[in-house]
């Protein structure tokens, strides 16, 4: 009897330890080995190359710091996103059944066992992914939150703010500030900061990286913003910290933790400038009366073309960053503007694994070789350029607004669209300037309709998507695109392409410039839609990856 209860116990014992630990193959999974095969096979492997020859030898010393840095924000993501993820790796990583090795493999990709690509659904195990993330008690409801606040007025800043986590203590909720919930890691992180300051040459990246050391230990991330919209003549181009707040699907509260260390690419950058001196000829040029033109636009934001030497955390799962906008910091953006960082490499890296092989698809083989990195990158920088041009202010019914606030929610989808036709627009007047050779013309229009079909693979119910739908369909509509059912492909027709992106382009700006919600809403119903050929021709995409899986080409630079 003894010895039977002993062993009952023992049992019972383990049953219950050792549920959370139970072997995966015994587990129930959501995916099949087959459906992680798929899904891993939507990213391909892809090697992120940047020029270290851009570095000095103090610089190196400087990268090296905050590559160890990156590497902690990596794991503070980790934490953030799921409460089991470091259980979940573990069990993983213990096993090498295929399913497991495959589950893994995901798992870094994702950050997780939910599938981003698929609206999080779970891979590993059936429990879906808590709204809150790991920023929130997984069984606290939006309800419980507002009322505690509504209890508790005095708690509501620091429930609210983008740096605590939100934790229960006996009855009581509370919040616990980044620094002292990742006091460890953040200390660590800290340590490679400071350790780069002191390698660093440029007075204002030392500043930068010391004011960060301490944010991390002070939860107070002002001033270091501040500090990096000031920073100048620096080769070394680094955001590092908790930034971004799309994690958090429960309030949009809370920031997740994320690394770009990225070096400014010289040519490119000297390119730009040269650019921004032709904005008001940009402006003088567009296709709309000139009362709606617009030449005091103010203080513009400074775009930037970098190279990817690393990213990590939040910026890093699932699809990858072409680039960046930040700080998002208000006080910051009204003091100081905000950055924008082009990421050149990751776009070669997605020109060369994505658009490519989605042109041979769609486009007929007398226009393939008109698809170029050229065309395509500086498609990217004169669609930015352009955001920056056309209504900014307007009058409507005597009274001044903002183009925004007449267009409401039509106007993001309206300003993409104008900044992409622009975007071509732009660069053939480059062309007359000189700024290009005459031959450019036919990359931009080839190249820009096969990047289409990368953006609206996507969807077509985000800005981007959309605003790429319209112009693809009117430009259908209009002769300058021809589609061959027969060979299921389609074409830029070289002799109306011109007339009809400069006729939607007018379109587009006048909509803006009279504020007319109406007419917006007209052009999106009638052509932000997937249409018949364009339905067909993603139909044929669906064995090309959907986004690349960066390997490093750092591990630790040779100093
Ligand atoms: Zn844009």
């Amino acid at each position: 009897m003894k010895v039977l209860s002993v062993l009952t116990t023992l049992w019972l014992f383990v049953i219950l330890i050792g549920v959370p630990f139970r072997r995966s193959e015994a587990q129930e999974h959501n995916y099949t080995a087959d459906q992680l095969r798929d899904r891993l096979a939507d990213f391909t492997e892809t090697e992120i190359r940047f020029n270290p020859d851009l570095l000095d030898s103090q610089q190196k010393k400087v990268v090296n710091e905050l590559y160890d840095a990156a590497n902690i924000m990596d794991e503070l993501f980790l934490d953030q996103v799921y409460s089991q993820n470091d259980a979940i790796r573990k069990d993983l990583q213990q096993s090498d059944t295929q399913w497991d090795r495959l589950a893994l493999d995901l798992f870094n990709i994702m950050f997780g066992p939910f599938d981003r690509l698929n609206h999080n659904e779970p891979f590993y195990g059936t429990k879906p992914k808590p709204a809150g993330a790991n920023y929130y008690p997984e069984d606290m409801t939006r309800e419980e939150f507002q009322q505690w606040i509504d209890e508790h007025p005095e708690d509501e800043e620091a429930f609210t703010s983008e740096y605590t986590v939100i934790r229960r203590h006996d009855d009581d909720l509370v919040a616990v500030p980044y620094s002292e919930h990742f006091r460890e890691p953040l200390t660590k992180a800290a340590e490679h900061l400071r350790q780069a300051a002191e390698h660093a040459e440029n007075p204002s990246l030392e500043r930068f990286l010391k004011l960060r050391a301490e944010a991390f230990l002070s939860n107070d991330y002002y001033e270091s913003n501040m500090a990096w919209m000031d920073l100048e003549d620096h080769r070394i181009e680094v955001v590092i910290g908790p930034y971004e707040v799309y994690e958090d699907n429960l309030f949009g509260y809370k920031a997740a933790f994320e690394c770009f260390l990225t070096i400014r690419d010289p040519e490119e950058s000297a390119k730009l400038e040269r650019f921004a001196g032709y904005l008001t000829d940009l402006e003088k040029n567009l296709p709309i009366p000139e009362r709606y033109k617009n030449y005091d636009r103010g203080m513009e934001s400074p775009i930037v073309v970098a190279q990817e030497i690393f990213s990590a955390g939040d910026t890093k799962a699932g699809v990858q960053t072409l680039a960046f906008n930040l700080p998002n910091d208000e006080r910051v953006r009204k003091a100081k503007g905000s950055k924008k960082v082009m990421l050149k490499n990751v776009n070669e890296a997605k020109f060369r694994k994505l658009l490519k092989p989605i042109s041979g698809e769609i486009l007929p083989e007398d226009q393939l070789s008109g698809v170029t990195f050229d065309a395509f990158f500086n498609h990217v920088l004169m669609h930015e350029m352009s955001h920056g041009t056309g209504p900014g202010m307007i009058e409507v019914n005597g009274k001044q607004i903002e183009v925004g606030d007449a267009l409401k929610d039509t106007y993001s989808t309206i300003e993409e669209c104008k900044a992409d036709v622009l975007g071509m627009y732009n660069n053939i007047f480059m062309i007359e300037k000189g700024e290009y050779p005459e031959s450019f013309a036919r990359e931009t229009w080839v190249t820009f309709l096969a990047g289409t079909f990368r953006s609206v693979r996507f969807g077509i119910n985000e800005a981007h998507g959309a605003g790429n739908a319209i112009i693809y369909n009117y430009l259908l509509e209009n002769g300058a695109y021809v589609y061959d059912p027969g060979a299921n492909r389609v074409r830029v027709n070289h002799d109306r392409v011109y007339d009809v992106v400069e006729e939607l382009a007018r379109k587009v700006l006048i909509i803006q410039a009279e504020g007319e919600y109406e007419e917006a809403k007209q052009l999106i119903d009638r052509y932000a839609v997937m249409s018949p050929s364009m339905e067909k021709l993603i139909g044929k995409l669906d064995h090309i990856p959907v986004d690349i899986k960066p390997v490093f080409q750092i591990k630790q630079l040779e100093n």
